[in-house]
């Protein structure tokens, strides 16, 4: 059990690096996370010892890869406590699983003149595919407000809830203000009135204990690269009795029982929605990523985000002219975007690059918000359990040097 930082952050070559004659501080983390060794050796092992493609072939580096693959997706299952193994589909990641599930859906539960509910907190990835489908396919988008402070206006969803709504996807936790939103409750609304419900995980999962049974979600998705796990490989959680009920999105090797020219039947869950040589190599790895989590203290990681949200919280209100964009500390994940009157956000990460720190600027793939907010990009600051007090320490000053020296 992993209950101190400096032996965390052991885990991570990476965070030994320097940066123009400065250690790394990585707080770019919303957008992708470091990895531990053991997710690097994984990945090492597989292509030196186990790269056979799997679920095909009979010979030992095939069954191995395909064992690896599978334990994987068993501990997966065990994670976010879905009730079926076949419940766990492997995908390119969060965007490859909304774009399966509005594909899929498209063709199956929406129909010409249905409607989709979005959130104008929504990363891009969760609009532009419904926007996809619904210029082929005649289905609308509602959109679900969020008010000045980011908070999701959930007492005007029912409202907007009409006959024509089929699905509701929204994001558990926004990847621009670090707010949580009450998907519990969303899911309740919801299902009372019987629509399904797509949860954008790419935030949630890295920060709070996700059990899809409890939440009741109809679709959980999410990022391994953002949970310390490899690029290039997600989750689509479904329900299995509605994942049954979908036609597959993508055709090819892998997801199909019998093909001929006249008919062709696809194989059962989850392999009907993986088409394909899957990335086998980073599925498998995820399994790593899984067990590196599981090996955290959970009163540890909850203590150290308590702290640096109610740290840099404070600090950030007292810069003169900076604007939090979702000034929440008691519903925040440590994840800080914000403005500085008289700056523009990609001055401040640049200057803050060359002092070690990496920070994300702009308008983080959701540009709906940024109008919402009346404002063109952020700076963003986001952590995860291996950085420090001291680098937020660092991260403050170095801030307020970039903010003299541009203002100068
Ligand atoms: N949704 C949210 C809330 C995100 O933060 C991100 C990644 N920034 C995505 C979706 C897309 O994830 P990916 O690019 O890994 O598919």
């Amino acid at each position: 059990m992993f209950s101190n930082i400096n032996k965390i952050r052991e885990e991570f070559p990476i965070l030994s690096k320097i940066i123009y004659s400065k250690p790394l501080v990585y707080f770019d983390n919303a957008a992708t996370a470091q990895k531990p060794k053991s997710v690097i050796n994984q990945i090492n092992y597989m292509y030196s010892e186990v790269n056979g493609n799997i679920h095909r072939a009979p010979h030992k580096l095939s069954n191995d890869a395909t064992a690896l693959y599978e334990e994987s997706r068993d501990k997966i299952r065990a994670f976010i406590n879905a009730k079926y193994r076949e419940e766990i589909i492997f995908t390119s990641g969060t965007t490859g699983a909304i774009n399966t599930i509005a594909g899929s859906l498209s063709k199956s539960i929406l129909k010409r003149g249905d409607s989709v509910i979005l959130s104008e907190l929504e990363h891009h990835s969760n609009i532009v595919p419904w926007q996809l489908i619904g210029q082929e396919y005649g289905i609308n988008i509602k959109v679900l407000s969020v008010d000045i402070n980011g908070n999701l206006d959930v007492d005007s969803l029912s409202g907007l809830i009409d006959n024509s709504v089929k699905l509701v996807s929204v994001t558990h936790i926004s990847n621009v203000t670090g707010l949580i939103n009450p998907i519990e409750k969303i899911v309740e609304i919801c299902h009372n009135r019987g629509v399904k419900v797509l949860i954008d995980g790419a935030q949630g999962i890295v920060h709070s204990d996700v059990d899809v049974q409890k939440i009741d979600c109809d679709f959980y998705v999410f990022s391994g690269h953002k949970l310390y796990g490899p690029t290039g490989i997600g989750v689509m959680y479904g329900k299995k009795e509605l994942l049954d009920e979908m036609p597959p999105w993508m055709g090819g090797g892998d997801m199909i029982e019998s093909v001929s020219f006249e008919k062709t039947t696809y194989a059962p869950l989850p392999l009907k929605f993986e088409a394909g040589t899957s990335n086998f190599i980073s599925a498998a790895a995820m399994g790593q990523a899984i067990d590196f989590v599981q090996s955290l203290d959970k009163n540890f990681v909850n203590k150290h985000d308590r702290l640096i949200v109610e740290y840099l919280t404070e600090k950030l209100r007292s810069i003169n002219g900076l604007t939090i964009y979702g000034d929440n500390p008691s519903n925040k994940i440590p994840l800080f975007s914000f403005t500085i009157e008289g700056t523009h956000p990609s001055d401040i990460a640049t200057l803050m690059d060359k002092m070690g720190i990496a920070l994300r600027s702009g308008r983080l793939c959701a540009e709906p918000l940024m109008h919402k907010f009346n404002i063109d990009g952020v700076v963003r600051a986001s952590l995860l359990i291996y950085n420090t007090i001291e680098e937020a320490e660092y991260f403050i000053e170095s801030l307020k040097r970039a903010v003299n020296i541009l203002s100068k």
